[in-house]
Formats: C-alpha cells, structure tokens, sequence
C-alpha cells in the first residue's frame, strides 16, 4: 500500500515549500494549494488522506474551509491538521471544535510536524479498522432470524394475564387468597 496522500493549503510560499519538501522526504504523495477556495475544490474531488490547512488565508479562511469539509458527507471524515500563528488560540479552539484533528503552530520543527501527520494518520487507519471489524463480525455472524410462531408462547401468556388477571393470578395472590378460593384445594 502507497503511503496517504496529503494536501496542502497555505498560501505563504516559503512554509508551502517547507511542508511539501519534508513530507515528500519521507515518502508522502503532496499536492499544495495556496487559497481555501482551491483547498476546498481538491479535497472535494481528490478525497485526500489528509489535509494540512493554514488557517490565515486570503479569501476564504481556514476556519471556513473546515466547516465546510467536516460537514459535507463525503469530506468529514478527512483529518485536518491546522497550520496557526501564534496568537491564533482563539482560532484553534474554534477549529478543534469545528472537527479539526490537530494543530500545529508556526514557526515548527519539520520533525514535529511529520510527527503529528503520523500520528493523526495512525489514529485515523486504526479509527477506520475498528469500524471495518465490526462491519465483518456482524457479516459473519448476522442475527438469526426466529422461525414463524417461536419465541410467541410467553408473550402470549404475559398478555393473557395481563388482560384477565383473575385467570392467571400470581403466586402472591394465590396464598392471600381464603382457603376455599385456592386451586387444588376441596
Ligand atoms: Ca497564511
């Protein structure tokens, strides 16, 4: 299997280059994009692995570019790992909480943020493989279905004495009842 494909937004040049220089190193199919409009167009035809967006961009921002991934079907399930500024705190929570998998701040260490991609991609494939487990368990296993009538008696018999109570009266019952009202007794 190919390593995951990982899209850039950022529009500053020199982090654009710095990001796709060290991911390609190890191995990383990348496609960088300086705009949100452009990001937001990719990812929706190309479905990437992942997708590392700056959230400072001309145009429509980050934060608007993650809402609207993380809310259309066919995108949520892409995780984003936002590029900040520091001072950009405020922006993080709100990108956290629009569904955003991870952060990472400028200036950073090229080893840091081939560090988090791994680790949000490892979190995401092992994510996706507990679902797919579930799925074939319950391939492999799927509820027997009931033959006619089976399973009907003691519903049946629940309802009866539900619906006639001095019919079937409970055990309880039966011993506050006067000696001459028991059954069995003459
Ligand atoms: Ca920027």
């Amino acid at each position: 299997m190919g390593k995951e494909n990982i899209l850039v937004v950022e529009d500053e040049e020199d982090i654009q280059e710095l990001v796709r220089y060290n991911l390609a190193k190890e191995g990383y199919p990348v496609n960088t994009v300086d705009s949100g409009e452009e990001g937001l167009k990719q990812a929706r035809a190309k479905r990437p692995d992942l997708i590392i967006l700056d959230l400072m961009l001309p145009g429509m921002d980050g934060l608007e570019v993650c809402k609207l991934l993380k809310n259309e079907p066919k995108t949520q399930h892409i995780p984003i790992v936002m590029l900040t500024a520091k001072g950009e705190e405020s922006d993080v929570v709100s990108g956290l909480e629009l569904g955003a998998d991870d952060y990472i701040t400028k200036p950073f260490s090229p080893k840091v943020l081939i560090a988090r991609i791994r680790a949000v991609l490892r979190r995401r494939s092992k994510e996706s493989s507990e679902k797919r487990s579930t799925v074939s368990l319950r391939d492999r296993h799927p509820p027997r279905k009931p033959s006619a009538g089976e399973g009907q008696a003691e519903p049946d018999l629940h309802r009866v004495q539900a619906a006639a109570p001095a019919r079937a009266p409970a055990r309880l019952g039966l011993y506050a009842l006067p000696d001459r009202e028991r059954w069995g007794r003459t």
